[in-house]
């Protein structure tokens, strides 16, 4: 094959960009690129994909298709991803072509739960205590260090709750172990955690990093329900949490969108997760921030400096799932009607429960007040 053409940064507009993952976090990505002039191709097997609808040209593949892996790198100057169950193999070889961000290296810690979690621990950062288990015998072993309850988790394509179990016993630990098939989990003790917070970041190839400001991220069965911004933790914990995540950035040698999930408990900081990638803790951004996680996104990837992540109001972020389609469908006119509310929907059209379908966000110069008319229209939804 011919050599890797040399790549002068930045990658100004007009040129090509490629994503490879077809959700909202690459619809988003897609609209941001094309908004300041790029094209886009995505990459995504499915045809009805929500980028893939945004998209210049919309590449219908596998992640690990060769041919149509070629044919992104030759038309591209620069592939992303949004997601990271990416095939690191498809990284490497769309390097051979054109610019990645991120590499295979960072995803391929961060893609394997027990592969992240042990190199967080190996490089000193603070987790929940877990253990790495690929047997029975093991999963006994470590319950009785961890105790009960605890919640054991696939290793590999898990997220938003699924491929969890909480346990409270062994026998609950055992049946959950076989329901995943035997497959590698982690074991993780259970938190007794105040809040979540998360800090989405964006660092370049010369190293420098550019935080957005913490969000606080309040779940419901796993899923992201609310975010709110600034989170509500002191000014000590959240410097504390910027320079983890700055951290973890620096040691995976990171370039591009990074998010790094916290748990609060008391005055310490857990890291929970890793995302190589914008995340939905980052969707404030999107009306709130001078630069949004998207915008960001494209910047790292092209070469050009990192925008302004500011602040400019205190906002809530909502996530709405399928489940509000079951009665007629949700009451978009009573969400619109407010001047300070943004919706963002991802065009899916199946709305399955616990499904993603879109997001709002909140604006109010009093945060107390963005948050109540968040959950106020969340309910009536
Ligand atoms: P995860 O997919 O691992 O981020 O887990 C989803 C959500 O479950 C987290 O955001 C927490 O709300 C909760 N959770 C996960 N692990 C723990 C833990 N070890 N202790 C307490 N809560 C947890």
């Amino acid at each position: 094959m011919s050599a890797k053409p040399a790549v002068t940064l930045p990658i100004l507009p007009g040129a090509t960009l490629g994503i490879l993952g077809g959700g909202q976090l690459g619809r988003l990505f897609t609209l941001a690129a094309r908004s300041m002039g790029y094209k886009v191709i995505v990459l995504d097997p499915d045809a009805a994909s929500p980028a893939g609808q945004m998209a210049d040209v919309h590449l219908q593949a596998d992640y690990s298709d060769r041919t149509a892996l070629q044919q992104l790198g030759a038309a591209c100057a620069a592939v992303t991803t949004e997601f990271e169950n990416v095939p690191a193999a498809s990284l490497v070889e769309l390097a051979r072509h054109c610019r990645v961000s991120p590499d295979a290296s960072a995803v391929t810690i961060v893609q394997d739960r027990s592969h992240e979690k042990s190199w967080l621990r190996d490089k000193g950062f603070a987790t929940a205590p877990f253990a790495l288990i690929d047997n029975e015998d093991a999963l006994v072993a470590a319950l009785a260090t961890t105790g009960t309850p605890a919640l054991l988790k696939v290793s590999r394509l898990g997220y938003d709750g699924k491929g969890q179990a909480r346990v409270d016993t062994l026998d609950a630990a055992r049946a959950a172990f076989r329901e995943f098939g035997g497959q590698p989990c982690v074991l993780e003790g259970f938190v007794n955690l105040q809040c979540e917070v998360s800090v989405v970041l964006a660092r370049n190839d010369a190293g420098e990093c550019v935080l957005f400001p913490l969000a606080e991220n309040r779940h419901v069965n796993g899923i992201l329900d609310i975010s709110i911004v600034p989170a509500r933790v002191s000014e000590q914990l959240a410097e504390k949490a910027r320079t983890m995540a700055r951290e973890v950035a620096h040691q995976l040698g990171y370039v591009g969108i990074l998010a790094v999930e916290f748990f609060v408990a008391g005055d310490r900081l857990l890291v929970n997760e890793i995302a190589p990638r914008p995340h939905n803790s980052g969707h404030f951004t999107l009306d709130a921030c001078v630069t949004d996680q998207f915008e960001q996104q494209v910047r790292a990837l092209v070469g050009l400096p990192l925008g302004e992540s500011r602040l400019m109001s205190p906002v809530a972020m909502v996530n709405i799932l399928g489940d509000r389609w079951h009665n007629g469908g949700p009451h978009w006119a009573t969400l619109l009607a407010h001047p300070n509310i943004k919706l963002h929907l991802y065009g899916k059209e199946a709305a399955r429960p616990g499904r993603k379908m879109g997001h709002f966000n909140v604006l109010d110069a009093d945060p107390a007040a963005a948050l109540a008319l968040a959950e106020q229209m969340r309910d009536a939804l």
